[in-house]
């Protein structure tokens, strides 16, 4: 299985809007970081993790040609906000599966209210079908079964996802002992890692690298990473052997 970095970042990307801040004006390529998402691709099989705004851009730089469905962590817009950008799929795919939580699925129905229009809805709308995950019940995406984890963004459910020897899980600060068993054997593990001082809501570097210690995985790449973490060459050195930053257009085989 391949998983491409789609975006790194943290929800307002990098560089920041209008931000003076040295890692924002950073020329690294890999200090440039778009909202967070991975690609899954294996044999013919295609998947996405999340639809942020950055969606378009993301699915052009990857030259992804094909998108057999969306697996949704939770509803934040860093998450979900490209959903209108899932239209040339359709066009030439039709309808694109959604995974995501039933209050996840309600989340976009009110939002994206077009999409899920059952009278005269606009011919050029995105149209989705969806599935909703429900934890502790493994599903299928394509010939493989992916198992949710669930975890906790503050105070919101979030999902993430583990498929074979993988785990993707973004927006974590807090997980329960019966989901950490869930991450047992892993041979690559995506978690979360904001910036070195603590936040409300996401692990910060210490907790993500103490998380790392809990779960033993072969091999980890950190995302969701603010520009306020630092540099990517100079964060890299300080990195455990095997505890690798992410960064936008990676491409990994598993
Ligand atoms: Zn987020």
């Amino acid at each position: 299985m391949k998983v491409y970095f789609l975006g790194t970042g943290t929800s307002q990307g990098i560089p920041v809007i209008g931000s003076d801040h040295p890692v924002c004006k950073s020329t690294d390529s890999k200090d440039k970081r778009l909202r967070v998402s991975v690609w899954l691709s294996w044999e013919d099989y295609s998947f996405v993790l999340d639809c942020g705004p950055d969606f378009r851009q993301q699915m052009l730089a990857s030259n992804c040609q094909k998108v057999d469905g969306i697996l949704f962590t939770h509803e934040h817009a860093d998450h979900t906000a490209g959903i209108d950008d899932i239209r040339p799929f359709n066009f030439r795919q039709g309808p694109l599966p959604f995974f995501a939580h039933s209050r996840v699925i309600q989340n976009l129905k009110k939002r994206f209210d077009y999409v899920f229009e059952t009278v005269n809805k606009y011919p050029g709308a995105p149209s989705v079908t969806t599935q909703e995950v429900v934890n502790n019940v493994p599903f299928a995406i394509g010939n493989k079964m992916v198992t949710p984890i669930d975890v906790l963004h503050g105070d919101l459910q979030v999902f993430g996802y583990r498929v074979e020897d993988f785990a993707y899980l973004t927006d974590v600060k807090t997980i329960q002992e019966s989901e950490i068993e869930k991450l047992r054997g892993l041979k690559v593990l995506v978690i979360n890692a904001l910036r070195e001082e603590p936040h409300q809501t996401h692990f910060n570097l210490k907790e993500a690298l103490d998380f790392i210690t809990l779960i033993q995985p072969e091999k980890t790449y950190l995302t969701h990473i603010s520009h306020l973490l630092g540099f990517h060459e100079e964060v890299q050195k300080k990195l455990p052997e095997n505890v690798f930053l992410a960064y936008d257009n990676l491409e990994i085989t598993i």
